[in-house]
C-alpha cells in the first residue's frame, strides 16, 4: 500500500545533494557557447576568468561532466536553510475541488526569500577560495543582491552591489537589508561608471534596467584589483547551482513513489526553472521518463512566446559575452510590471535550447491574473508568494483546473521560488485597483529585434 503523504515532505541533511546536475551534459543538441563581445569567437576559459572567479568559469564551460561535486563548506551552508520542504498542497487542492495532485517546492524559507541564496553560496565560496577581495553585481527587485550579501558576510568577503534605481527607491527595506550584511548598494545608472554616465546622459531621469545594472557591475569588477562580477540567474553556473531545487524535489517525491506529469516554473533568467527541471528533464533526455515542462513568463516581457531565438547581449552596455537565447533585444525596457526578477530581455541558453528543441512548453500571463492567484493562494495555503513566484502559481492553478475539467488525476509539481513581504507595494496597486496589465506591441518588439547583433 501506498504510504499517506504529509503535507510537508521534510529530507534530514543526510540526503543534501552531494552533487550538482549539469543539465547541458545530458543534452544530445548542446546550447551553443557563449561569444566574446568584441571578436565574436566563443569564449575561451581565460577569457571568462578575466570576468568571473576560475572556478566558476570553468563551470561555465562544461558541458560534459554530469555530476560536479558540492564542496562541503557549501554543504556546511546549505545545512543551514535546505533541505527545502516539499509542500502537497492538500488545502488548495481542496479549494480548486481539482482531482489533480499538487506539490510545491519552497525556496522561500530564508532571509533572502528566494532561491537566489543557492547560487550566492557557492559564487562567494568560489571568490573567497582564489584569495579574492571582493565581488560586484547588480540586483533588480534586490533578491539576489541580498542572498549575495549573505554570502559575502559568510565568507567575509567585500560586496557591490548595482541596484536598478525604481528598485531602490521603492523598496528602501531591501536596501537596508543588503547594507545590514555589509553590502554596499549604488542606485544604478549611477555616476560612478562610464557606462553608467553615458547611460544617465542619453536618457536622463531613467529608472534604470538589469541589462544596466549588469554592465555597471562588470565594469566596476574590471577596474578593481582583486574583484570579480557574480550574476545570479542567465548563467550555465547559476543553473548547475539551482539543480539542488530539482534533485530534493526527485528525492521527496520518489520517497513516496510520486511521480509529476507536470512541471512549472516561472522564468526570469530561467536559473529557478532549469534547477527545478534538471533532474527530470534528464531522465527524459535519457528516454526513461517523460513529462510536460511549463516556463511561465510575465506578458510585459515575453522572451520565449515572443521573442527571437538569437544571439544577443546578456546586457544594455554590451560589455558582457553574447549568448544564443530567446530575446527581445537588449535594448528592450519592459514596461512597469511588479515582478521585477522577471525583467530581464532574454532567458538562459540551455533552457532557450530545450524550447527551441520541443522539449519544454511557455505561457505568458497577465499581471493582474498573477496578483489574483497570489492571492488566493495566500488565504488558501498561507505562504505570501513573491510576485514572481505567482506566475508559477498561475498556471498551477490553470493545469489543476483543467484536470476538474477533464477528469484526469495529474500530478502537478511547481517551484514557489520565494516570499513577497518586499513586494507589498505591488499587492498595495491590486487591492487598490491601480494594476494595470502591459504588453508590448508588435512594433516595439521589431523595433528592438531590429537592434540584435549581425553575425
Ligand atoms: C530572481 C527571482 C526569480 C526569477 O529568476 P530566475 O533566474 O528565472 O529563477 C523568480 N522568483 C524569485 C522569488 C526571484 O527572486
Amino acid at each position: 500500500m501506498q504510504k499517506e503523504i504529509p503535507y510537508k515532505i521534510y529530507l534530514d541533511e543526510t540526503e543534501l545533494p552531494r552533487e550538482w546536475l549539469n543539465l547541458r551534459a545530458f543534452m544530445h543538441e548542446k546550447p551553443a557557447p557563449l561569444l566574446h563581445p568584441q571578436t565574436r569567437r566563443p569564449m575561451t576559459k581565460d577569457e571568462l576568468a578575466e570576468i568571473f572567479c576560475d572556478e566558476l568559469a570553468k563551470q561555465e564551460a562544461d558541458d560534459t561532466s554530469p555530476f560536479i561535486p558540492i564542496p562541503q563548506a557549501v554543504r556546511d551552508f546549505y545545512k543551514m536553510y535546505r533541505p527545502a520542504p516539499l509542500i502537497r498542497a492538500y488545502c488548495l487542492e481542496k479549494e480548486l475541488n481539482t482531482p489533480a495532485k499538487i506539490y510545491y517546492k519552497f525556496e522561500g524559507n530564508n532571509t533572502s526569500g528566494s532561491h537566489k541564496l543557492n547560487s550566492a553560496i557557492p559564487q562567494a565560496y568560489y571568490a573567497k577560495a582564489q584569495g579574492l577581495k571582493g565581488v560586484t553585481t547588480e540586483t533588480g527587485a534586490g533578491q539576489w543582491g541580498t542572498a549575495l550579501a549573505m554570502a559575502c558576510a559568510y565568507f567575509k568577503l567585500d560586496c557591490k552591489v548595482f541596484m536598478v534605481k525604481v528598485s531602490y527607491e521603492q523598496k528602501p527595506f531591501r536596501r537596508e537589508v543588503m547594507r545590514t550584511y555589509g553590502a554596499t548598494v549604488t542606485p544604478s545608472p549611477s555616476v560612478t561608471t562610464a557606462v553608467g554616465r553615458e547611460i544617465l546622459d542619453r536618457f536622463p531621469g531613467t529608472g534604470g534596467s538589469l541589462g544596466c545594472a549588469i554592465s555597471e557591475a562588470v565594469e566596476t569588477a574590471r577596474s578593481l584589483d582583486g574583484y570579480r562580477y557574480e550574476l545570479g540567474s542567465v548563467l550555465n553556473q547559476v543553473l548547475l547551482h539551482q539543480s539542488v531545487i530539482g534533485l530534493e524535489s526527485k528525492t521527496a517525491l520518489d520517497k513516496y513513489g510520486e511521480k509529476a506529469d507536470i512541471i512549472i516554473g516561472c522564468a526570469g533568467g530561467g536559473s529557478n526553472l532549469g534547477g527545478l527541471i534538471a533532474p527530470f528533464m534528464a531522465q527524459q533526455l535519457e528516454g526513461k521518463a517523460k513529462y510536460r515542462f511549463i516556463a511561465v513568463e510575465p506578458a510585459s516581457c515575453p522572451t520565449l512566446t515572443r521573442g527571437k531565438y538569437a544571439y544577443d547581449y546578456c546586457d544594455t552596455g554590451k560589455v558582457c559575452p553574447l549568448s544564443k537565447m530567446y530575446t527581445l533585444g537588449s535594448g528592450f525596457i519592459p514596461s512597469a510590471s511588479h515582478a521585477g526578477g522577471l525583467r530581464y530581455h532574454g532567458l538562459t541558453s540551455t533552457l532557450s535550447a530545450l524550447y527551441n528543441q520541443g522539449l519544454m512548453e511557455a505561457r505568458a500571463v497577465k499581471q493582474t491574473e498573477v496578483f489574483s492567484a497570489a492571492e488566493y493562494f495566500a488565504r488558501v495555503e498561507g505562504i505570501l508568494p513573491a510576485p514572481e513566484s505567482a506566475h508559477a502559481i498561475r498556471v498551477a492553478i490553470d493545469e489543476a483546473l483543467e484536470c476538474k475539467r477533464t477528469g484526469e488525476r495529474k500530478t502537478i509539481l511547481f517551484g514557489l521560488t520565494g516570499t513577497g513581504y518586499f513586494d507589498m507595494y505591488a499587492y498595495e496597486k491590486f487591492h487598490d485597483g491601480k494594476m494595470q496589465d502591459f504588453s508590448p506591441t508588435d512594433e516595439e518588439l521589431k523595433a528592438s529585434l531590429a537592434q540584435l547583433p549581425k553575425l
